[in-house]
């Protein structure tokens, strides 16, 4: 069995997916170990730009790849950050300027309903015609400071009302259980069980 390419170079991204695919006993090799540089993610969709990523590692791997791209779309920002949430705050990419940023623009704003999206494709090679696409959305609030040393990115600051912590506060499982993420996979997972019996 051929290995998939995981078209991420985040190391948070990568230890998630390790830890979800890891039934699966399907061999992952991630981008960086290949020597993938990053692809460009031009559009204004998450979709357009998951879409890229995969052909682009699935192009110089020779692998089928499996992609995904994600965010923190924020209702009062009309979905910003949106497909920019890993730079929000400009270059050099830096969570914590990200953090405060949105802390920044949210300044006296009562809406503070935010979630998590994220979408994942699966395409067996670069020019693959009927590419597996899932998502996962992830609802929460933005709160005023951070709690939790936990996860990555915005982490501190997404809180959950179902669970009462912070995405931060929740351990890997825990938020792999429940996170955009690993909804997406789980659809994802099916529908790979579909096509392969
Ligand atoms: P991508 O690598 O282009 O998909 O950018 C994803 C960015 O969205 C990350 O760098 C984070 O800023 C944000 N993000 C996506 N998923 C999460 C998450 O689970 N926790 C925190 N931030 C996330």
């Amino acid at each position: 069995m051929k290995p998939w390419v995981l078209a991420t170079r985040n190391p948070g991204k990568l230890e998630e997916f390790q830890r979800l695919l890891l039934p699966l006993g399907q061999d992952i090799l991630s981008q960086d170990s290949l020597g993938i540089p990053e692809a460009p993610e031009p559009h204004c969709t998450f979709l357009e730009n998951a879409l890229s990523k995969a052909r682009h590692a699935s192009a110089l791997s020779g692998y089928p790849a499996l992609a995904d791209d994600s965010g923190l779309c924020v209702e009062a920002l009309e979905g910003a950050p949106g497909v920019i949430s890993a730079h929000f705050a400009g270059e050099p990419r830096s969570d914590q300027r990200n953090n405060e940023k949105l802390i920044r623009l949210l300044h006296g704003q009562p809406n503070r309903c935010a979630y998590y999206y994220c979408i994942l494709i699966w395409i067996r090679h670069a020019q693959d015609p009927t590419p597996l696409i899932a998502e996962g959305r992830w609802n929460g609030e933005i709160q005023h400071s951070a709690q939790g040393f936990g996860g990555f990115g915005y982490d501190p600051f997404f809180f959950v009302p179902s669970l009462g912590c912070t995405a931060a506060e929740l351990s890997l499982s825990q938020k792999n259980q429940v996170s955009h993420r690993g909804q997406a996979l789980q659809h994802l997972l099916c529908q790979l069980q579909q096509r392969h019996g």
